[in-house]
């Protein structure tokens, strides 16, 4: 394994579990999940009792996981099921400014709602139409789209 995510394995306070996948040493391929039409990398891979469990590294300081965050390693934990076969129970976000670390579980709900999620988007991207869920106009002079984003606040 790299020194490299071996050390971060440390920081991040993931010591039990073999890495079998990272993204943080080198560029990774991607997964993708034939269901949900997804793919993505998870910034590590860890084997532990039998189950694949994606890790994700968030720049950061948050008393609670966000919930972007969120969507964002359930996505992986469907993509790990599809791809290594059998059942991922949780996927772990860590805070890399506090190593602050959660176990987020893959559990019916957070299952449910990622279907939502991703048939919602799937709606959006056909009729090209959506609307602004928040009325945050630091949110929009820091977005990444805000060049080509017609709802942004000004
Ligand atoms: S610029 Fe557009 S996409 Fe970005 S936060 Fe504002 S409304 Fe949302």
């Amino acid at each position: 394994m790299n020194r490299t995510v071996s050390k971060l394995k440390i920081k991040h306070k993931i010591q039990d579990g073999k890495i079998i996948y990272s993204d943080l040493n080198m560029p990774a391929k991607p997964l993708f999940s034939k269901r949900y039409r997804i793919s993505g990398k998870p910034d590590y891979i860890i084997k532990k009792d039998e189950h694949q469990i994606p890790v994700e590294v968030k720049t950061g300081q948050h008393h609670e996981p966000k919930k972007n965050h969120v969507f964002q390693l359930a996505a992986y934990c469907q993509i790990l099921e599809e791809n290594y076969g059998g059942f991922v129970p949780y996927g772990i976000l860590v805070y890399n400014d506090t190593s602050q670390q959660y176990k987020i579980p893959f559990d019916p709900k957070i299952r449910f709602e990622l279907e939502s999620a991703i048939k919602k988007m799937r709606h959006i991207l056909k009729t090209k139409k959506t609307a602004r869920n928040h009325n945050d106009l630091y949110k929009c002079k820091s977005c990444s789209m805000r060049s080509y984003c017609d709802k942004k606040i000004i």
